[in-house]
Order: C-alpha cells, then sequence, then structure tokens
C-alpha cells in the first residue's frame, strides 16, 4: 500500500536502532528476528502487509520512554500497538517503524469502589478489567465483540465502543485518566480520578487519537455496579428497511434500551451455523436489550414490543433463562469471526443518524448488486454505526481493488446523509484517503496542529488518519 522501503535500507537500520534498543532495555523487550516479526506486519485488516524494522515490548512507563527516546533520537518512526485487533490497519507498521507493543502492560495497579474506578496498564485485555472487578459486583461498560482479546490501548486508540454502549457511551465516557509517554520520552498526566478534571480536556483529545499524539502506558477506567437484571428480545423481519425502520421509531419513542444490534440474512445464517444461537430465520434481526429490576425490564420491554409489532415481526421472543441470553449474546458476538470462516471480508464501519438507517440500507444493497459483492450487515443499530462486511476472495485478481471502491462508496453515502466515516474502528489506513470527503481543508489543517503540537517531528503512527500526502508533507 504504501512506497516500498529498500531492503539494504532496512537492514543497516534495523541493526543500528536494535543495538541502541537493547542498550536501554532488557534483553528479551527487543524483538529483532525476521521471523518473529512476521507477527507484527498486519492487524485485523489483513489484506495490507508490511513487517517493522523491530518491536519492543516493555513492562513499564519507564522503558516505553527509554525506547521512544532512543528513536526519536534516531528519526525512526513508532507504531504503538495493543492487540493488533483494528479492523482499520491502525496498527500496521510502515517498514522503516518500530512497533512498540502493551502485551506486557498487564498490571492492575488500582481498584477503588468507593470512587468506582480502577487503574490498569493499558496491555490489559478489555473483558479482564471486568473479570478482575465482577465478583464484587461490578463492570467496564464499554464492550468491544473483541473484548477477549482488544487492549485498553487500543481501545483507548480507536475509541472503541461495542454492543452495550448505546446505554453506556464509548471509550471516552468511561476513561477518566492516562499516563501518556510522548514521542520524545516526556511523561505526561492527563485527567484524573474524576469525570471531568480541570483545564483543557487533553484527555478528550487523546481518546480516540489512533496512536498519533503518544504511547498510553496506564489508564483509570470508571467501573460501574451490575444492573439488577437484563433482558434481550430477538425481532424478527421480513427486510432490513423495515429493521431499521422500526430501530428509528424505538430511539424516537425516547426508550433507552442497553444495546440494539441488527443482523441481516446473509449474518443471521452464517452466526447460526457457527454459534447455534436460535436465530429465528428471517431477512433482519434485531436484538434489543433492557435492564432494570423486574418491573423496569417488563415495562420497557412492553414498550419497546409494541413498537415492533407495529412493523408486523415475523418472530418477537424474550430470552427465557440466562443460558439463552448468554447464546444470544455469544452469536453476536462471534458474527465477524464466523464470517472469516467462510470469506474474505473487510469490515466497513460508518455512522449515520438512525433516522437514515432504512435509506442507507438500501443502498448498500443496491451497491452489492452494482459491484457483484456479497455484503452481510451487522451493527449497533441504536447508534447508528454500521459495519457492512464486503464479502471477497483476496486471491482473486483485482477483488480488492472493487472491495475498496464500493467500501468508499459506502462510506461516502454514510457522510452524505449526515453521519461519518467511522463510529469506533478509526481511520486508521483504510479510510485515510476519504477523509476529504468528510473535512475541509482547514478542518484537516486544525487537526494536524494538535499533532505538530504532541509529535512535532510526525514520527507517531506514520501513513494513518492524515491522507499521504500531506502528512509526508509535514514530516
Ligand atoms: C472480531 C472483531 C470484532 C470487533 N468488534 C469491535 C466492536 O464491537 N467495537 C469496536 O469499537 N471495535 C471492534 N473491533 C475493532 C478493534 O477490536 C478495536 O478497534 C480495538 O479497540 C483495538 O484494540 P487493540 O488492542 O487490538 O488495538 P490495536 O489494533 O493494536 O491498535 C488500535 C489503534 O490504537 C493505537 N494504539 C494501540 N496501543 C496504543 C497505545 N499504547 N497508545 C496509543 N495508541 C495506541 C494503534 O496505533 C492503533 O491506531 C473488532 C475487531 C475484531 C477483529
Amino acid at each position: 500500500m504504501e512506497m516500498p522501503v529498500p531492503r539494504d535500507f532496512v537492514l543497516a537500520r534495523r541493526a543500528e536502532v536494535i543495538e541502541r534498543l537493547r542498550a536501554v532495555l532488557p534483553a528479551d523487550a527487543v524483538v529483532s528476528d525476521e521471523t518473529e516479526l512476521v507477527a507484527y506486519e498486519c492487524d485485523a485488516l489483513t489484506a495490507y502487509r508490511c513487517p517493522p524494522l523491530a518491536a519492543v515490548l516493555p513492562r513499564s512507563t519507564a522503558e516505553v520512554a527509554a525506547a521512544l527516546r532512543v528513536c526519536h533520537d534516531l528519526r525512526v518512526p513508532v507504531v504503538p500497538r495493543g492487540s493488533g485487533t483494528s479492523l482499520a490497519g491502525g496498527a500496521l507498521p510502515t517498514a522503516d517503524s518500530v512497533i512498540i507493543g502493551t502485551a506486557r502492560l498487564t498490571d492492575v495497579l488500582e481498584v477503588d469502589y468507593d470512587d468506582r474506578l480502577i487503574r490498569v496498564q493499558t496491555g490489559r485485555t478489555n473483558l479482564s478489567v471486568t473479570g478482575e472487578v465482577e465478583a464484587d459486583g461490578f463492570f467496564y461498560a464499554p464492550d468491544p465483540s473483541s473484548q477477549l482479546a482488544c487492549a485498553i490501548a487500543g481501545n483507548i486508540g480507536m475509541n472503541s465502543g461495542g454492543a452495550h454502549c448505546l446505554k453506556y457511551g464509548v471509550t471516552t465516557n468511561n476513561l477518566l485518566g492516562v499516563t501518556m509517554v510522548l514521542m520524545d520520552g516526556t511523561v505526561v498526566e492527563l485527567g484524573g480520578g474524576e469525570m471531568d478534571a480541570q483545564g483543557l480536556d487533553l484527555l478528550g483529545v487523546v481518546c480516540g487519537s489512533e496512536g498519533q499524539l503518544g504511547v498510553v502506558t496506564e489508564a483509570t477506567l470508571r467501573i460501574l455496579p451490575k444492573p439488577e437484571g437484563a433482558r434481550p428480545v430477538l425481532m424478527g423481519f421480513d427486510s432490513n428497511e423495515v429493521a431499521g425502520a422500526c430501530v428509528a421509531d424505538i430511539i424516537e419513542a425516547g426508550v433507552l434500551p442497553v444495546a440494539i444490534e441488527f443482523m441481516d440474512r446473509p449474518i443471521i445464517r452464517i452466526t447460526e451455523d457457527f454459534a447455534q444461537a436460535g436465530y429465528p430465520d428471517c431477512e433482519a434481526l434485531l436484538i434489543v436489550e433492557v435492564e432494570g429490576s423486574e418491573d423496569e425490564i417488563e415495562e420497557q420491554l412492553a414498550t419497546i414490543e409494541a413498537i415492533a409489532r407495529r412493523h408486523d415481526p415475523v418472530e418477537l421472543r424474550r430470552a427465557a433463562s440466562a443460558d439463552e441470553s448468554a447464546a444470544i449474546w455469544l452469536g453476536r458476538k462471534s458474527a465477524f469471526g464466523a464470517t472469516g470462516r467462510v470469506a474474505d471480508y473487510i469490515c466497513l464501519d460508518g455512522t449515520i443518524p438512525v433516522s437514515e438507517l432504512p435509506r442507507v440500507l438500501k443502498g448498500i444493497r443496491d451497491l452489492s448488486e452494482k459491484y457483484d459483492l456479497k455484503v452481510g450487515n451487522v451493527f449497533h443499530a441504536g447508534d447508528g454505526n454500521m459495519h457492512p462486511l464486503i464479502m471477497y476472495d483476496a486471491n482473486g485478481d483485482g477483488q480488492l481493488e472493487k472491495v475498496e471502491a464500493m467500501g468508499a462508496e459506502i462510506l461516502k453515502l454514510c457522510v452524505d446523509v449526515g453521519g461519518c466515516l467511522t463510529g469506533e474502528h478509526g481511520v486508521g489506513v483504510e479510510k485515510r484517503d476519504l477523509m476529504s470527503h468528510q473535512f475541509a481543508p482547514a478542518d484537516m489543517e486544525a487537526m494536524m496542529r494538535v499533532k505538530d503540537v504532541f509529535d512535532p517531528a510526525w514520527l507517531l503512527n506514520p501513513a494513518k488518519v492524515f491522507p499521504l500526502a500531506t502528512s509526508e508533507a509535514r514530516r
């Protein structure tokens, strides 16, 4: 995807960089073997690959700072990496870059139930944060479907969301503070232990900044008491557009379910084959979950089901047990993985006003016919956060280019109906060259000036977010 870097240059540079890194870090913190570096050549956007010069796996903020000082001195670009589950190529290296990975930054530093917070090193996986506090009746709300694997580092990088973020907000709404190392090795603390720290909201700037501003090593996260109960209801419809209209009506009615998830026929079938979740045979399925006391659940479900009935559902079924609820969610959370078993796919991530769901779903179907590429839709419908999965054969001639062209048209459609290019997966390399469709030159300039302040030499996470020519000119 990028300009190839000559192999002689890579080898000479690698030797120099590794020698300097080894001088300041424990021996096992530096990965330099070419076969081991293959593990870092891509993230979950596997269509694009490039091995880095080296990878560093530090155990502390001090080790991250030492590695960054070396890279800063040598003017070596650095790619921060959590678990590498980005679907936007956010953690894709360039051939002249060093990866700084958080895999060994996994300590829990503090749990404070009185102030409802947990402080962790950022390599900790999302699900293990809840794992740390759930026996005491608490949980960490943002729940990406990748939560078993993805790290808090990447969640902060991408401002990640998940099925239950409709009610609880995404990462930025649950992040209280960070420790971050700037490219020159300076350690900064942003935010603190409460929701709104003093001064400019630099924490808000960092959350979702895709590794462009610094390497986040520690995070203070808000934890919440677990709700008394929760119940999902399955709603099957005979078209995507009708299901989309039902979502729009639920949101318009002012009810706030904890989650409204959408799956269309291709995804229902693929997921059901894999997870046996008990999904009905229909064109479009909504999973709507509410929570609270039994009375609260009953009241909310009565309103939501009455709205659904106005759209002639082919199925309307509440989960009857905890096992059934768990199966429903296991299915939804395995949908991407299940799709990966049957096809190569690119997962898009555009956000639209919920009222535009029927129109955009129709637009996606038209584009699927135009490009003759199969599309499955599975997404956080309550937030209007769409995830069309374009399925293709990665070995087919010209297929990737066709997928990219179709993906670009879908994302432009999202922008054109008043939405935006990304909801939770970030821009990465995937949407970098579409940024100018959404942002005017003055907006792009304002964002680049923010990067200038944090990373004046433009060494952090190169070739992402900003169109290539613009960012190259900045370096
Ligand atoms: C099957 C599947 C399901 C998914 N479902 C969801 C979902 O429901 N919701 C959702 O939001 N996403 C989802 N994703 C996308 C992905 O899991 C998220 O973007 C996740 O937050 C990435 O975390 P990570 O640790 O893997 O980060 P990485 O992929 O390693 O990195 C992501 C970004 O964060 C930056 N970064 C990493 N570490 C640091 C650091 N220490 N400091 C600063 N920047 C850093 C990277 O440079 C990169 O730009 C899914 C992905 C897959 C494969």
